[in-house]
C-alpha cells in the first residue's frame, strides 16, 4: 500500500494495463484521466483539457451527466440483467424510440461494441441469402481508408493498413473498393460525376466477383476513422441502386456518424437512403455504458421468423442490451432531443468551418472539410503536389494543440498507414466559448508552425 502511494499513477499504469494504441505508448504515454466536466476533462495532474474527440467520436452529451448516473444506477436495483432468452422494458422502449428515429420498421438486435454490431450484421446477411437459397452469397464489399472493427470480420472489413498487421489469416470474403476522396479526385471531373464513378467502381467489382456471390456492402455514410472523406450525396444514393439492382444488402454503419454526429440523427439521412441494417454503437449511449445495436429492416427479418425450417439467427451474446444500459440509451437521446443536439450539431459544425476558413491559405493546409460536428483538416507538405503531410509535423501539431489544453484527433491513411488528417470531433453540448477556443487555439498553432 506504501508502495502505490509513492509510485507515481503513470508509472503503474504503464506496468499494469495495456494501452489499446501500443506504437504510441513510449512516446505518448496514456493520460490518466480523473473527471470531465461539458466538454473538458481533467487529469491526475490538475490540467484541464477540450476534448475534442468526444473521448473517441463518443461522448456526443458531453462529460459529467448526472442524469445518465442516476438512470443507470435506477435500473440496476430494479432489475441488473435479465439473460437472452428475456427481455426487458428499457429494451422495448429503446427499440421503438429507435424505430421512431428511423422513421420505418426495424428489428433491433442487442449487442456490446461497434465491432460485435457489424459482426452480427454480416452474420445476419451471409444467413439471409442462405436462407432465401443463395447459397453462394457469402462475400462483403467495403473500402478502403474504412474502420469497422477489431474483431476478425469487422477487421477484414476494415480497409486501412492496420489490418495486415499480424492476425491474418482473418475472415474471408470481404473485397474493397477506393470511396471517393474529393481532394484528390482527378482535374476535369465535377464532384458529382467522380462520385458516380466511384460508385460505379464498386459495381464493377461486383460484377467482376460474379454478383451471385457478393451478400452484401458495407459502408458509413461518410468516411470517420480514414480521414474524414464526405461523399456526395448521389455517392450514397447510387450505392444504393447499386445495391438492390444486383440483390445484396447494404449496411450502413453507423458507429460514428448516429446520434447527431453529422448535424443529423443518422448519417445516411443527408442522402434519404433506407439501408437493410444499420449498425450503432458510441453516440447511443454517448459513451456511459457499453451498447450497441444491429437495426435490421423489417422484411429482412421476416426470412428469420420461419421457425419450421431452422431459421434462427445464432448469436449468443451474454450482455448484449444490458437493462442499465439501455435505459441510459433513452435518457441520453431524451437529453438530445431536449437540448436539440442535433441541431447545435449542425450549427456548431457550420460556425467551425467559418473560423477556420482563413487557415486554408496556410501553406500546409490542403484542405479543410467537415459535416455536423466532424470535421478533418488535410495536412500536405505541398499545396500542389498535395504530398500528405509528414509524422513529424502531424505530431507536433497535435503536441502543440494538447500544450495549450486541445485534444484533437489524427487520421487518414491517405497513403496506406499515414495518418495526415488532424480530426476534430467535440461533443455536441459544446458550448460557443468551448467552439472559440476550438478554433483560436488551432489558429495559433498552425500559425506558429509554418515553415
Ligand atoms: N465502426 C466504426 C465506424 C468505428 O469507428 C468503430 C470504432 N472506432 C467501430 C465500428 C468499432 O466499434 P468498437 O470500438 O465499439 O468495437
Amino acid at each position: 500500500l506504501e508502495t502505490k502511494k509513492i509510485v507515481p499513477l503513470e508509472k503503474r499504469n504503464q506496468r499494469v494495463v495495456w494501452p489499446h494504441i501500443s506504437p504510441y505508448r513510449e512516446k505518448n504515454p496514456p493520460m490518466i484521466v480523473e473527471s470531465g466536466e461539458g466538454s473538458w476533462i481533467e487529469d491526475s495532474n490538475g490540467n484541464r483539457y477540450l476534448d475534442g474527440m468526444s473521448g473517441l467520436w463518443c461522448v456526443n452529451v458531453g462529460y459529467g451527466r448526472e442524469e445518465l448516473a442516476k438512470v443507470a444506477y435506477d435500473q440496476m436495483l430494479q432489475i441488473a440483467y435479465t439473460p437472452m432468452t428475456q427481455s426487458h422494458i428499457p429494451a422495448i422502449e429503446l427499440a421503438e424510440k429507435i424505430n421512431e428515429m428511423l422513421d420505418d420498421d426495424y428489428m433491433i438486435f442487442y449487442s456490446n461494441s461497434g465491432s460485435d454490431a457489424n459482426e452480427v450484421a454480416f452474420k445476419i446477411a451471409r444467413q439471409y441469402h442462405q436462407q432465401h437459397g443463395d447459397v453462394n452469397r457469402y462475400k462483403v464489399v467495403s473500402r478502403y481508408r474504412a474502420y469497422h472493427g477489431s474483431s476478425m470480420g469487422a477487421l477484414a472489413a476494415t480497409g486501412q493498413a492496420l489490418r495486415k498487421y499480424k492476425y491474418e489469416p482473418l475472415s474471408s470474403g470481404f473485397l474493397h473498393v477506393a470511396p471517393p476522396d474529393n481532394y484528390r479526385k482527378p482535374e476535369g471531373l465535377t464532384v458529382e460525376q467522380y462520385n458516380i464513378q466511384k460508385a460505379k467502381e464498386l459495381e464493377d467489382t461486383i460484377i467482376w466477383e460474379q454478383k451471385e456471390t457478393v451478400a452484401a456492402v458495407i459502408m458509413e455514410p461518410l468516411i470517420t476513422g480514414g480521414g474524414i472523406l464526405i461523399p456526395h450525396h448521389t455517392y450514397v444514393q447510387e450505392i444504393e441502386r447499386i445495391c438492390r439492382r444486383h440483390g445484396l444488402l447494404l449496411i450502413i454503419d453507423e458507429v460514428i456518424c448516429g446520434f447527431g454526429r453529422t448535424g443529423k440523427a443518422f448519417g445516411h439521412q443527408h442522402s434519404g437512403i433506407k439501408p437493410d441494417i444499420i449498425t450503432m454503437a458510441k453516440g447511443l449511449t454517448s459513451a456511459y455504458l457499453p451498447l450497441s445495436i444491429t437495426a435490421v429492416r423489417k422484411d429482412i427479418y421476416e426470412a428469420f421468423k420461419k421457425e419450421e425450417e431452422n431459421c434462427h439467427f445464432r448469436h449468443v451474446n451474454t450482455f448484449g442490451g444490458n437493462p442499465a444500459a439501455c435505459a441510459v440509451a433513452l435518457k441520453n437521446i431524451e437529453i438530445m432531443e431536449r437540448e436539440a443536439l442535433f441541431e447545435r450539431s449542425a450549427k456548431l459544425g457550420r460556425r467551425l468551418l467559418d473560423d477556420l476558413e482563413e487557415l486554408k491559405n496556410h501553406p500546409n493546409v490542403g484542405d479543410i472539410r467537415g459535416l455536423g460536428l466532424l470535421a478533418g483538416i488535410e495536412v500536405v507538405e505541398d499545396k500542389v503536389t498535395k504530398e500528405p503531410g509528414s509524422s513529424e509535423r502531424v505530431s507536433k501539431l497535435i503536441a502543440d494543440c494538447k500544450a495549450r489544453g486541445l485534444i484533437i484527433g489524427r487520421n487518414g491513411e491517405t497513403v496506406a498507414g499515414q495518418s495526415n488528417i488532424l480530426a476534430l470531433c467535440p461533443p455536441l453540448s459544446s458550448t460557443d466559448e468551448d467552439m472559440e477556443f476550438i478554433s483560436e487555439t488551432l489558429k495559433e498553432v498552425f500559425h506558429e508552425n509554418i515553415s
